[in-house]
């Protein structure tokens, strides 16, 4: 089967031909890959950030957003047959771990990670497990596929976002790209809260005000006094910063009002801040790790009541590197997803 593989750090991916791969252990599931979100974390790990984190061999299959037709079940799938339209929960968990037990499926203590620490979905066969399946019924695995990471990563942020806040509160989301745009149209159907989104590009506002931002802030113009401006000097009671560098998180602890939350999702920068100022106005740091497959789950119905769509742009696996280079310069308009 063709895969698209990381073979050196700093390289583009080549795409070669490989093994399709076989179950091995009877909880596992083959899914006919047919929609694999592009994330920036694939850039990420390209580049190298991931290298000291993970421990995993090159060459290997990038792809950690998938969804497709399940192709074949080991003998212990019980709950799952061939042909069904499934999306694919990005870890693989024991499922007899604590985590695991309390539905914790990211701190899952024997965690296999496809397309971080193991062969992925860019590729036109992933190997999963059974516990990592969701029905997707009706939708379509290419339109869908990015929920798998992007989505969950957005609902887990948007969920600690409304056990915060209250009809009225202010939530900046900082970033609306692919898990953006997502979060915009969750905070609506969640939240009753004031939506501000931020970002440097214009036609990342446009798209913001039509996801469902309230107001919107261009944050090459002093983001943090606009905020000010728009909640009469209070600021923010929730900022989810899903873009991390040192300049959006030093800006959203800014922009927080007392009693706050600062929710880190995206990542590359360091977070510094005076701990007299954390203790003076009580704020709160939390991160969020993707997401549970109970969160996956209310994603994919949330999808299916047509209260979430991912804007798309598509391709072939071939041009996967054309997809990663739009999302490094910033061009891309929602989430790429290739179709294996
Ligand atoms: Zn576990």
């Amino acid at each position: 089967m063709k895969a698209a593989r990381l073979f050196s750090y700093d390289k583009p991916l080549k795409v070669v031909d490989v093994e399709a791969p076989r179950i091995k252990n009877p909880s596992e599931v083959l899914v006919r890959v047919t929609g694999a979100g592009v994330c920036h974390t694939d850039l990420h790990i390209e580049e190298g950030v991931w290298r000291e984190k993970v421990q995993v061999t090159l060459p290997y299959t990038l792809g950690h957003e998938n969804a497709g037709v399940v192709q074949e079940v080991g003998d212990a799938v019980a709950s799952f047959k061939k042909g069904e339209k499934v999306i694919v929960h990005p870890v693989i968990t024991d499922g007899t771990c604590r985590p695991c037990r309390i539905g914790e499926d990211m701190h899952c203590e024997n965690l296999v990670f496809p397309g971080i620490t193991a062969d992925g979905g860019f590729a036109e066969v992933l190997r999963t497990s059974e516990r990592s399946l969701v029905r997707i019924h009706d939708l379509a695995p290419d339109d869908v596929a990015p929920l798998a990471d992007a989505g969950l990563t957005a609902i887990r942020a948007v969920k600690k976002a409304a056990s915060r806040t209250t009809s009225g509160s202010h939530i900046v989301v900082m970033g609306v790209g692919g898990l953006g745009h997502i979060a915009l149209q969750l905070l609506r159907c969640m939240t009753n809260a004031v939506i501000i989104a931020a970002d440097v590009a214009e036609s990342k506002l446009r798209l913001a005000e039509k996801m469902g931002a309230h107001r919107v802030v261009d944050a090459r113009r002093d983001p943090v006094k606009q905020v000010m401006d728009i909640t009469a000097n209070r600021g923010a009671d929730v900022v989810i910063d899903l873009v991390g560098n040192d300049l959006t998180l030093a800006n959203g602890m800014k922009m927080l009002h007392k009693g706050g939350t600062l929710i880190i999702v995206g990542y590359g920068g360091t977070l510094s801040v005076k701990a007299i100022d954390v203790i003076f106005s009580e704020f709160s740091v939390l991160g969020s790790l993707v997401g549970n497959w109970d969160e996956l789950r209310e994603l994919m119905e949330l999808t299916r009541q047509g209260k979430v769509r991912v804007i798309t742009q598509k391709g072939k696996l071939d041009e996967v590197n054309d997809i990663l280079e739009q999302l490094k310069k910033g061009t891309l308009e929602g989430r790429g997803v290739v179709i294996p």
